[in-house]
């Protein structure tokens, strides 16, 4: 079988990757292919097998390699990651532009470490069913082609069902790619790199200064949008930020459910340094991170350093308007009035204080029943009535606003669990209706209604764990 490749990252020079096939594996069986995507991609998707699915065989013109990336991990550099489960088919050019074609778990590279190259079922639904929601929810990410089993076990606590992701992506090209070579002190590469990365992504930038603010206000934009709807990213490694400006590599993710500033799920996560509120500071250093990656090619040291400087602290700014505008539209708002930050803040602290449930008191907004959900003693009179002052001077549908902004449906960290459990026997059924509800999250679904409940106190997930 054919596909339409154009594989350019395979063209950089050559320290930025080693060619690598995947892996074959004993076994492999379907779990699901997204249809619609691959008609995007200009693939049929009654020719995608499972050999070709989990890398046995390769589709002509494949270059499959895998990436050279470097990163900070919770803050501490690591001079050499790169992808150690993944292998990179190629790039195909369809409907939306150039997507890199990606097998993760696809076996061991020369960048696995100590790894086996491969990843369980759990870490593949997981990222299948929540990038896939993402997407439907408007958030930037990279999506799910397809996910199959191996046939193989891999020895994890204990041994799992080995799984591989199809992942489509903008690109894989991280923060911590730039760093790899700002590292190593490989200038002509870095330029490459550059080069590569305007042409793909900002075509309407000149210089690596202006590559810097186009990458900075994507991802104010992102990160916003992360905050609009609950997500906790949950391991903004460096090399987990990709300048693309979608959402990369969902390891310990999850949705609150309660909500707290605080929050957290990741178990790896020791101090909180990627805790929910934590989301947009993690954002500006990992960005400056990217800034001293490209001083070599911004000329003079000093006047350098003060320009990316200040193209990185042009975030706050940016993300603030963006904050601003998705919270004013969770309240109905379109329009913008002075006393509208304290109205959204004053929510969200009546939210913690009576550990309202972010999705469903935003959603019950429209229909007249937040009420219910803002139970602290006296907390939703205090609150309302000026709200619904506001609401009166807002031109336009405001039910309409939020019903298209508060979603009613989010990949709930419970349900994913025990999509996760029911895939270990073998019962996909729970992951494939996730999947088919989760399409349309602003839809009410009355008989779907299960699926927009928070957890009850025995289905709460404290932890999630690294998809490794
Ligand atoms: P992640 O936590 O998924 O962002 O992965 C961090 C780094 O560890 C990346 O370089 C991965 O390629 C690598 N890695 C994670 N799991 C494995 C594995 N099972 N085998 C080899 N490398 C891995
Ligand atoms: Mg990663």
């Amino acid at each position: 079988m054919s596909w339409p490749f154009d594989n350019s990252y395979a063209r950089l020079p050559d320290r930025l990757f080693t060619p690598q096939a995947p892996t074959p594996v004993r076994n492999p069986q379907i779990i699901a292919v997204n249809a619609g995507l691959a008609r995007e991609l200009g693939l049929d998707p009654a020719a995608l097998s499972p050999d070709i699915l989990a890398g046995n065989t390769l589709p002509d013109g494949a270059a499959p390699l895998a990436q050279l990336y470097a990163g900070h991990q919770f803050g501490n550099w690591v001079p050499q990651l790169g992808d150690g489960r993944a292998v990179l088919l190629g790039e195909v050019i369809g409907q939306n532009g150039r997507r890199d074609i990606q097998l993760k778990g696809a076996g061991r590279t020369p960048y696995s470490r100590n790894g086996d190259g491969r990843a369980w079922l759990g870490p593949i639904l997981r990222e299948y069913v929540v990038s896939e929601a993402m997407h439907a929810l408007g958030v930037p990410t990279t999506r799910a082609l397809a996910a199959v089993t191996t046939g193989e076990k891999v020895q994890r606590e204990q041994a799992f069902p080995g799984a591989i992701l199809t992942r489509v992506a903008a690109s894989h090209i991280r923060v911590g790619t730039f760093q790899a070579l700002a590292a190593r002190g490989d200038t002509e590469a870095l330029e490459a790199l550059t080069a590569h990365v305007i042409a793909r992504h900002y075509p309407d930038v000149d210089t690596p200064l202006e590559l810097l603010r186009a990458i900075v206000s994507a991802q104010a934009g992102l990160i916003a949008k992360w905050m609009s709807i609950g997500f906790i990213h949950g391991v903004m490694n460096t090399d987990n930020m990709a300048v693309s400006g979608e959402t990369i590599d969902y390891g310990p993710c999850a949705f609150m459910d309660a909500y707290h500033p605080a929050t957290l799920f990741s178990s790896i996560d020791q101090f909180g340094r990627y805790a929910y509120q934590q989301q947009p500071d993690i954002a500006v250093w990992n960005l400056a991170q990217l800034a001293t990656s490209l001083l070599p090619l911004m000329g003079e040291r000093e006047a350098a350093v003060e320009a990316a400087t200040e193209a990185v602290n042009g975030f706050s700014q940016l993300y603030q308007a963006d904050w601003m505008r998705l919270f004013r539209a969770k309240l109905g708002l379109k329009t913008q009035e002075e006393g509208d930050l304290a109205l959204i803040t004053g929510l969200l602290q009546r939210m913690a204080t009576s550990q309202a449930d972010f999705t469903n008191t935003f959603r019950a907004l429209a229909d007249g029943a937040a009420a219910a959900h803002i139970t602290d003693e006296g907390a939703w009179d205090s609150w309302a009535p000026d709200w619904q002052a506001r609401l009166a001077r807002e031109p336009g549908d405001p039910q309409a606003t939020m019903r298209n902004t508060n979603p009613a449906f989010i990949p709930r960290n419970h349900r994913i669990e025990q999509a996760i459990q029911a895939g270990l026997t073998g019962d996909f059924a729970l992951f494939h209706r996730l999947n088919t509800v989760l399409a349309h999250p602003f839809e009410n679904q009355p008989d779907q209604g299960d699926l927009a409940l928070p957890p009850e106190n025995h289905e709460r997930v404290l932890q999630t764990f690294c998809g490794t």
